[in-house]
């Protein structure tokens, strides 16, 4: 008797040790991001000779939109038409490669998150920018989920903090800045309501032109520290959501917006993505 309480004291002690790996495990995979598989064989793509090429990358290995990224491949592909634009919609990572790359006008981040490339690929896509190319990103492309410092700071500037939870969506206006790129202004109100998930960032984004804000005093900027009412470190009432700079020869762009389907069906922000899109390719 003695014996089997031995056995089953040692088989809990063990459980225990087990289900507190576990656990830990589970939070670093959280901050660090689960394992993830880099794909690496180059697709075959038939570029069109007179279309400009645009690629949409989409692929998630940290929170996914999948109801935005969903909701948002037909309106790229809309646009796309709209323009005469040749469009590449993928989440694999095979086309991060120098050859191909240098075919598109713009790669767009679309909701992409955790780390996505492998280094070869992230410096492909480095090099692509700095040479001329463009880099868009959008919402979750600018989480904390990335870890890869020339990304965060040339298409960020800042490092995200946390999200509005309570509640989770909210409504504001957005402003247009006055002084903006005239192509990313185009046929765009001076404001407009927008309801989304608002990002904070740690700071104001650092050495961009800002093309969009809301005023931080007016939405509920609480994050997961729910106890905490204002939240907002450095944005303050002067929160930028969209902003734009130039890399070396090339360009990148970014909005915080976009976290649920219904902002594709939000005229202003898919206007404002297509504006992106023509500043960055022209
Ligand atoms: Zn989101």
């Amino acid at each position: 008797m003695k014996k089997i309480g031995k056995i089953i004291l040692w088989s809990l002690l063990g459980l225990l040790l087990l289900f507190g790996a576990a656990i830990g495990v589970f939070f670093y995979k959280i901050k660090y991001g689960f394992p993830v598989s880099y794909e690496t064989e180059k697709p075959v793509i038939e570029f069109p000779q007179s279309q400009a090429a645009i690629l949409v990358f989409s692929k998630t290995t940290a929170f996914r939109h999948s109801e935005s990224i969903e909701a948002s491949l037909p309106v790229f592909t809309e646009i796309a038409r709209r323009n005469g634009w040749f469009v590449y919609q993928t989440e694999e990572g095979g086309v991060f490669n120098e050859e191909q790359l240098k075919q598109f006008k713009a790669i767009i981040f679309n909701n992409s998150t955790g780390r996505v490339l492998n280094e070869a690929q992230q410096q492909a896509l480095s090099q692509y920018v700095e040479a001329g190319g463009s880099l868009l990103g959008i919402h979750g492309a600018g989480d904390n989920s990335h870890h890869w410092p020339w990304y965060e700071t040339h298409l960020l500037g800042t490092l995200f903090s946390h999200h509005s939870l309570n509640p989770h969506l909210q409504k504001t206006e957005v402003h247009l800045e006055t002084a903006v790129d005239p192509t990313l202004a185009r046929q765009l109100p001076s404001s407009w309501v927008h309801e989304d998930e608002w990002y904070v960032f740690f700071s104001q984004p650092k050495d961009v032109q800002v093309v969009s804000y809301i005023n931080g005093d007016k939405i509920i900027p609480n994050g997961n520290l729910l106890w905490m009412r204002d939240k907002n470190f450095g944005m303050g009432p002067y929160h930028p959501v969209a902003w734009y700079r130039t890399v070396g020869k090339g360009k990148t762009f970014y909005t915080s917006m976009g976290h649920s389907q219904k902002v594709w069906q939000n005229a202003a922000f898919v206007r404002l993505v297509e504006n992106a899109l023509q500043w960055s390719i022209q």
